[in-house]
C-alpha cells in the first residue's frame, strides 16, 4: 500500500516521515527544502507500507514544478492514500491544499500536525467538528514529540479505497436555500452560479469523455481554465459554459468555506505569539535587517574559528603521531621508499590535511543548522526580498543562495521551487558563487598561513564578496535583459523554534557524512593521483620540478600569472580543486612534498619559503578569491546538468564562471600590486 505525505511547505512533512521511517532527510524551517519526492518503506499493523514524502505545495495548480511533482503523483494511481499533513497552528493557510485534495475524490486522510504548538498556545480544535465539516478523518499528531503516529497510520489503512465523504454534516443556515443539494456528497459545495456550469459540464464531459474518473474535479479544472486539463480534455461546446476564466470566483469561495470551518472549529483562536511578532519587528525591520544577518554571519564565522580551532589541535596531533606511526611501521616491514612516500606524502597528507579541518566544518554546520530550525533563515530570505525584486527576481530566489553556504549541490536543486524559469536559471548561475563549506579548508589554510592575525576577518570577507558577486551578477543580467517582476511576496514566515535536538543532529551528520565520503573517495583519489603525477615524469620516478605535473602546471602558468597566481604548483591544485574544492587543500600537502598542513611551525615556514617566491598576502588573498569564484566542483556542475538538462547551458555556466573569477581576481591583483 503507498500512502503519500502532501501538505504546505514547512508543516512537518518530512519530520513525520523521518519519524516513520527513521530515514535523515533535511528538515528545516523554511519552505521549499524538500524538491524532490523520497520514498521509503515500514511495516505497520500488518501491512507493508510504501511512504511518499512530497515537496510542499499550497495548491494543486501546475504552476511550480514542486507543484507539478506534486500533483501528477497524487493523480496517479500509484497512491492509495493521500496523507494531508496541516499545521494545526496555521489552520486557515493549510486548508486550502485540503478543500483541493477532497475535490480529487481520492481517499485522504487529514494529520493535524504541531498539535504540541497548539497546546502550548492555549488553542483548541474541535476535533468532533472538524471531519464532519471535511468528511474525511482527522488525527491530531505532533511528528517532533512523534504523538499519534501509529493512529496515523491505522486511519490511512482503513480509509483505503474510500473515496466518497465518511460523514458530512453540512448545518449552516446560510446555505439551507442552496438549489444544489449536494452537501452529503462533498465537502465544498459552490454557489448557485458555479454548480450550474459544473453540472453543465458534466454533462459535455459524460458525452465526449465516457471513461473520466472524477467527472466534478475535471469541471471545476475547466472553469479555472487550467491549461493542462483544458488541452489534454478539448471539450465541444465548452464556450457557452465556461464564457471566463472562473479560478478567483473558485478561490473565493473555498475561503469563505475555510472561514466557516475556522469559526466553527477553532475556540481561543490566537494568531502568532506576541514574541514572534517583537522578534520580527525588530529582525526584518528595514533597515536593521540586513546589518543583523550580517552580524549574526559573523557570530557564525567567529564561532567556526574560535571554536574550531580549539578542537584541531587534537585532531592534528592525532594525525601526526599516525602519519609517524605509519612511517616507522613501513620502514620495520621493509616498505620501499616509494611506497612511504605514496601513503605518508600522498594519502595521509592528503586525505589527513582535510580531515583536520573536521571540527571547523562541525561548527559551521551547526550554526547554520540552528539558524535554520530556529525560522532565522526564512526572515533572511524576506529582508532580501526587496533587493532581489529590484534585482527582477522573486525574494524566494535568495534561499536556494543560503542554502548554498552548505553546499551548492541541494541549493542548486532548490531553486526548483521558482516559478519562473528565467528566475531559475539565474538563481542556478549564481548560487555556486554563494561559499560553501568545502571551501572553508583554503580560506583556513591560505588565511592562517598569510594573514595569521586577522585570519577570521579575511575568511569572513570572502562570504561576502560571495553574496555581493552574486548579487551584482544578477543585476547585471537584470540590465542586460529585463524581466518584470510581481512584487509579491511569497514568503511566509514561519513561527521561531527552539530548534529541535534531532533536527539539527540529523542535518550536521549528514553533512559531516558527506564530508568523510568525499575524504574517503574523491580526495583520497586525487591524492593518489596527485601523487603520481608529481613523482614521475618523462624520465621515471624522480623529482618533482621535471613531473608531469609540473609540466601540466607549467603550461597554465600564463593563464594564471595576472592573476599574482602564476605558479605551477598553484595552477595545478587549482585545476585539481576542481573536483572538489578541498582538493586544492589536499594537493596544496602533497604538492609541498607532504609538508604537514596540520602544524603551525610547518605552515610558517612553508609561508617564509612562498614568500621567497613573491608568494605575498596579495598573492594569497587572490589565491582565495579565485577559489571562491571559479567553477564550483564536478558534483555541482553535474547538478547544473541535470536541473537544467542542456550541456549548452552546463557549459556557458562553467564559462561564465570561471570568467567572473578570472576577471575579478585579475582586477583585484593588478590594482592591489599597484598600491602596495
Ligand atoms: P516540511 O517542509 O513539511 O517537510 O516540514 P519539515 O519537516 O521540514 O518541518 C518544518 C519545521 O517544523 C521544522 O523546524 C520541524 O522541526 C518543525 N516541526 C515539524 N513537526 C512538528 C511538530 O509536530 N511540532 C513542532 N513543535 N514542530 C514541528
Ligand atoms: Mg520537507
Amino acid at each position: 500500500m503507498t500512502v503519500a505525505f502532501i501538505g504546505n511547505p514547512n508543516c512537518g512533512k518530512t519530520t513525520l516521515f523521518n519519524a516513520y521511517t527513521g530515514a535523515n532527510l533535511k528538515v528545516a524551517n523554511w519552505p521549499g527544502v524538500t524538491v524532490e519526492k523520497v520514498e521509503g518503506a515500514i511495516d505497520s499493523h500488518g501491512v507493508h507500507i510504501h511512504l511518499v514524502d512530497l515537496p510542499g505545495t499550497y495548491s494543486l495548480t501546475s504552476y511550480t514544478m514542486e507543484e507539478q511533482v506534486s500533483r501528477n503523483f497524487i493523480l496517479s494511481d500509484d497512491v492509495d492514500v493521500i496523507i494531508d499533513v496541516v499545521d494545526a497552528s496555521a489552520l486557515e493557510r493549510n486548508l486550502y491544499l485540503t478543500l483541493q485534495l477532497l475535490e480529487l475524490g481520492r481517499p485522504v486522510v487529514v494529520a493535524l500536525n504541531m498539535m504540541d504548538i497548539v497546546e502550548k498556545r492555549g488553542m483548541e480544535i474541535d476535533l468532533h467538528r472538524l471531519p464532519e465539516m471535511l468528511g474525511v478523518p482527522v488525527v491530531p499528531v505532533s511528528a517532533l514529540k512523534r504523538r499519534g503516529l501509529s493512529v496515523l497510520l491505522h486511519a490511512a489503512i482503513h480509509h483505503k479505497d474510500r473515496t466518497h465523504p465518511d460523514q458530512l454534516i453540512h448545518d449552516h443556515p446560510e446555505i439551507t436555500h442552496h438549489k444544489h443539494n449536494h452537501h452529503h456528497d462533498f465537502a465544498m459545495v459552490y454557489s448557485d452560479v458555479l454548480e450550474d456550469k459544473i453540472d453543465q459540464l458534466r454533462v459535455l464531459l459524460q458525452a465526449q469523455y465516457p471513461d473520466l474518473q472524477n467527472y466534478r474535479w475535471h469541471a471545476l479544472k475547466l472553469l479555472e481554465m487550467d491549461q493542462e486539463i483544458t488541452a489534454k480534455y478539448p471539450l465541444q461546446g465548452i464556450e457557452a459554459v465556461v464564457d471566463r476564466s472562473y479560478e478567483t470566483d473558485i478561490i473565493n469561495e473555498k475561503y469563505a468555506f475555510i472561514e466557516e470551518i475556522i469559526q466553527e472549529v477553532v475556540v481561543n483562536r490566537e494568531e502568532r505569539v506576541a514574541a514572534t511578532d517583537y522578534a520580527d519587528r525588530l529582525l526584518t525591520n528595514r533597515w536593521l535587517g540586513i546589518p543583523i544577518f550580517l552580524a549574526v554571519m559573523a557570530v557564525v564565522f567567529f564561532l567556526t574559528f574560535f571554536i574550531g580551532d580549539m578542537l584541531r589541535d587534537y585532531f592534528e596531533s592525532a594525525i601526526d603521531s599516525f602519519s609517524a606511526l605509519a612511517t616507522s611501521g613501513l620502514t620495520a616491514v621493509g616498505a620501499g621508499e616509494m611506497l612511504i612516500s605514496l601513503i605518508c606524502d600522498g594519502i595521509i597528507a592528503g586525505v589527513g590535511g582535510i580531515l583536520t579541518f573536521l571540527p571547523n566544518i562541525c561548527i559551521l554546520f551547526l550554526t547554520l543548522a540552528v539558524l535554520e530550525d530556529s525560522g532565522y533563515m526564512s526572515r533572511v530570505a524576506y529582508i532580501m526580498n526587496d533587493v532581489m525584486n529590484r534585482l527582477g527576481l522573486s525574494g524566494r530566489a535568495f534561499i536556494p543562495m543560503i542554502l548554498g553556504f552548505g553546499c551548492s549541490v541541494p541549493a542548486i536543486m532548490a531553486s526548483r521551487a521558482l516559478e519562473n524559469k528565467t528566475d531559475r536559471y539565474r538563481t542556478m548561475l549564481v548560487t555556486p558563487f554563494m561559499s560553501c563549506s568545502a571551501r572553508l579548508p583554503i580560506y583556513i589554510l591560505f588565511s592562517g598561513m598569510f594573514f595569521p592575525e586577522n585570519a577570521m576577518i579575511v575568511a569572513y570577507s570572502m562570504y561576502l564578496i560571495g553574496i555581493v558577486v552574486a548579487l551584482v551578477c544578477l543585476l547585471v543580467l537584470h540590465l542586460f535583459q529585463r524581466q518584470e517582476t510581481e512584487n509579491i511576496l511569497l514568503i511566509e514566515l514561519p513561527e521561531y523554534k527552539q530548534p529541535s535536538l534531532r533536527t539539527v543532529w540529523i542535518s550536521v551528520w549528514n553533512k559531516v557524512k558527506d564530508y568523510l565520503n568525499r575524504a574517503g573517495t574523491i580526495i583520497f583519489a586525487a591524492s593518489i593521483l596527485m601523487w603520481f603525477i608529481l613523482n614521475f615524469g618523462p624520465s621515471g620516478y624522480g623529482a618533482m620540478n621535471d613531473s608531469f605535473g609540473a609540466m601540466l602546471g607549467k603550461i597554465l602558468v600564463p593563464f594564471f600569472a595576472p592573476l599574482g597566481l602564476g605558479y605551477w604548483q598553484i595552477s595545478l591544485s587549482l585545476l585539481a580543486g576542481i573536483s572538489a574544492k578541498e582538493v586544492v587543500v589536499s594537493s596544496f600537502a602533497v604538492l609541498f612534498d607532504g609538508v604537514n598542513i596540520n602544524s603551525a611551525a610547518a605552515l610558517a615556514t612553508l609561508a617564509a619559503s612562498m614568500g621567497q617566491m613573491g608568494f605575498t598576502q596579495l598573492n594569497a588573498y587572490c589565491m582565495m578569491l579565485f577559489s571562491l569564484l571559479y567553477v564550483p566542483c564536478a558534483a555541482t556542475i553535474a547538478t547544473i546538468h541535470t536541473e537544467s538538462h542542456s550541456w549548452k547551458w552546463t557549459a556557458f555556466s562553467v564559462v561564465f564562471q570561471i570568467s567572473v573569477a578570472w576577471v575579478i581576481t585579475c582586477a583585484v591583483y593588478q590594482i592591489g600590486s599597484r598600491l602596495f
